[in-house]
């Protein structure tokens, strides 16, 4: 059994927020990310509304992955260990430490959690979407959107992330078709007003997308607009409609109705020593400066749990 003061689980602005603040703090911090350090800010090809990340002269504003890479160096700088695996369960052993079982390496025990494991995708779940993921439908645009360039790319969703991608993707293809099933966008002004004036991005309100064909790759997608079906060409298909919070290894817990995770302000859940940040948190705003700051607070929130179980 390996012991950590505290665990943090995910590796996105939230848990690398808190591993640096922990590791600052002199605490033994010991991050288990499931795949590469970074969350998915790290897929936002420019992360302009970061507080002090702007362009200049001599250079562009940076991309997520920078940024994350950035803060994954300096928790480590600072001393916070890093695993890769998955957290299988989460539970209270008889000592009164918290228990984390992994699924590859060996468990580890500690006194306080962190949970900042952000949220996985929604899927449309309608044919063709399975069949073709990989080959035309994605869900990340800096990953797959250099793929599509100068092709026909439909975007699905009305959020901040729909409108902040379709607007990436404008930048490689001069046809961008963004299919939303409201008459309106829901993402914030700003983000939605470029999209709208936008002359490489089309709109299609009140619209859903049905079904998604090809052979082996997507050619054409079905389209419902005021009840009526229609076929139209398109090479790809980005998916962008929302997404659910990723904590099924814990034991039960207070969530709001959507799943995620309620705490108070010091971040601490209903569970005793284990606190949560960033998107898997219940919260109104999900972005990056957020979850970072979420996963500051969590932090201090922790070195306190950590003195007084002495
Ligand atoms: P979101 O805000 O929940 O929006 C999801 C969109 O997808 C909505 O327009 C919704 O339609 C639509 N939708 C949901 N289910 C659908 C379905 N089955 N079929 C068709 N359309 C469907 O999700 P998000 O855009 O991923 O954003 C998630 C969070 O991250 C938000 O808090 C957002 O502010 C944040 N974020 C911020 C930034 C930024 O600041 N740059 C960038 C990305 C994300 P309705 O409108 O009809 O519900």
């Amino acid at each position: 059994m390996i012991y950590a003061d505290v665990v943090i689980i995910g590796a996105g602005a939230a848990g690398l927020t808190a591993a640096q603040y922990l590791a600052r703090a002199a605490l033994q911090v010991l991050v288990i990310e499931e795949r590469a350090p970074g969350g998915q800010a790290a897929l936002i090809e420019v992360l302009e509304n970061f507080p002090g990340n702007i362009a200049s002269n001599d250079r562009a504003a940076r991309s997520g992955s920078e940024l994350m890479d950035d803060m994954y160096r300096q928790a480590q700088h600072f001393g916070a260990q890093f695993l890769i695996d998955t957290v299988q369960t989460v539970q209270r052993g008889v000592d009164g430490l918290w228990q984390i079982l992994r699924a590859v390496g060996e468990p580890v025990s500690t006194q306080a959690v962190i949970v900042a494991t952000g949220t996985k995708h929604k899927t449309l779940n309608i044919a063709g979407e399975k069949e073709l993921t990989g080959r035309g439908v994605s869900y990340c645009a800096s990953c797959d959107g250099p793929f599509f360039k100068g092709k026909k790319i439909v975007v699905v969703g009305g959020g901040d992330s729909a409108c902040t991608e379709a607007q990436y993707l404008s930048g490689l293809t001069d046809t961008v078709l963004l299919v939303h099933r409201r008459g309106e966008l829901r993402a914030q002004k700003g983000i939605a007003e470029r999209v709208i004036h936008n002359p490489h991005i089309a709109l299609r309100f009140n619209t859903v997308l049905v079904e998604i064909r090809g052979e082996n790759r997507v050619s054409t997608v079905l389209l419902e607009t005021d009840g009526k079906q229609y076929e139209e060409h398109a090479e790809a298909v980005f998916v962008f409609i929302g997404a659910v919070p990723s904590h099924s290894f814990l034991p039960a817990l207070c969530c709001d109705e959507e799943g995620y995770i309620v705490t108070d302000q010091t971040m601490a859940s209903s569970l005793p020593g284990l606190f949560a940040a960033g998107d898997v948190r219940a919260n109104p705003f999900r972005q990056v400066i957020v979850a970072a700051g979420e996963g500051a607070v969590a932090a201090h929130s922790a070195v306190l749990w950590c003195q007084n179980q002495r």
